[in-house]
């Protein structure tokens, strides 16, 4: 692993323990590698009106779009232990980063092995305009 992938893991688990998730209990922190060198992180954020309720994962994307990111290379998920992107991030993903972009999925617990994928493996065929 290099060393921006471990910092992208770190980062990711770092803004994990900020989820606010009084409901499921399940943080997610996700941390995304903007082509700009930046890491931008999101934490999911719960509401009790459940469809509310917005991914670690986009809030990352919505964090970098506002500061002018708008190209990523990379990003790390980490939750309580290694989960995949829902349907609705992936399509969010497939909107600004490219099929070969590589996803790693962590867990919060640092020893936990590390899964490598990417975003056209995870979601091959994408809705598009
Ligand atoms: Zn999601």
């Amino acid at each position: 692993m290099s060393e921006t992938e471990a910092a992208l893991l770190t980062a990711a688990r770092k803004a994990a323990l900020n989820a606010y998730a009084p409901y499921s209990h399940f943080r997610v922190g996700a941390a995304l590698l903007g082509e700009d060198g930046r890491i931008y992180t999101g934490c999911n954020v719960e509401n009790a009106s459940y469809g509310l309720t917005v991914c670690a994962e986009r809030n990352a994307f919505f964090h970098a779009i506002a500061e002018g990111c708008r190209r990523f290379t990379a990003l790390a998920l980490t939750a309580e232990r290694p989960v995949p992107p829902c349907g609705a991030c992936r399509q969010v993903l497939a909107e600004l980063c490219p099929p070969k972009m590589p996803i790693l999925l962590g867990a919060l617990d640092a020893a936990t092995p590390v899964t490598r994928t990417t975003l056209g493996a995870l979601f091959p065929d994408p809705f598009a305009l």
